[in-house]
């Protein structure tokens, strides 16, 4: 039985794999002008129109985990609310926000 000695060479690595950098960010695909309004006290729905001028009426809600860009526009940490339907943001109504400053510690 005559051994073979196959030659143990370096290997060749396998081509280091690209990170998915261009990956699109799931389920929104907003667009990138985003429409920040200020809330009027008391509310509660979207007053946006569509293009037929129908309003949208759409919930909004409390969006904690907005985007880094969005940060540059409006802070880090703030208060914004959003359309469930058209996207619009909703920057609170400054004259309805709380002095609670001592509570935030
Ligand atoms: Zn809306």
């Amino acid at each position: 039985m005559a051994e073979e000695t196959t030659p143990q060479g370096p290997t060749p690595a396998a081509p280091p794999q690209a990170p998915p950098a261009a990956a699109p960010p799931a389920a929104d695909t907003a667009p990138k002008e985003v429409k920040i309004k200020v809330r009027k006290p008391k509310q509660r729905s979207c007053d946006e129109k569509d293009a037929k001028g129908k309003l949208c009426a759409g919930h909004l809600k409390r969006w904690y985990d907005y985007p880094k860009e969005l940060e540059s526009k409006i802070g880090k940490d703030a208060e914004i609310y959003r359309c469930e339907f058209c996207k619009t943001l909703y920057k609170p109504d400054p004259k309805q926000m709380p002095h609670s400053y001592t509570l935030r510690y």
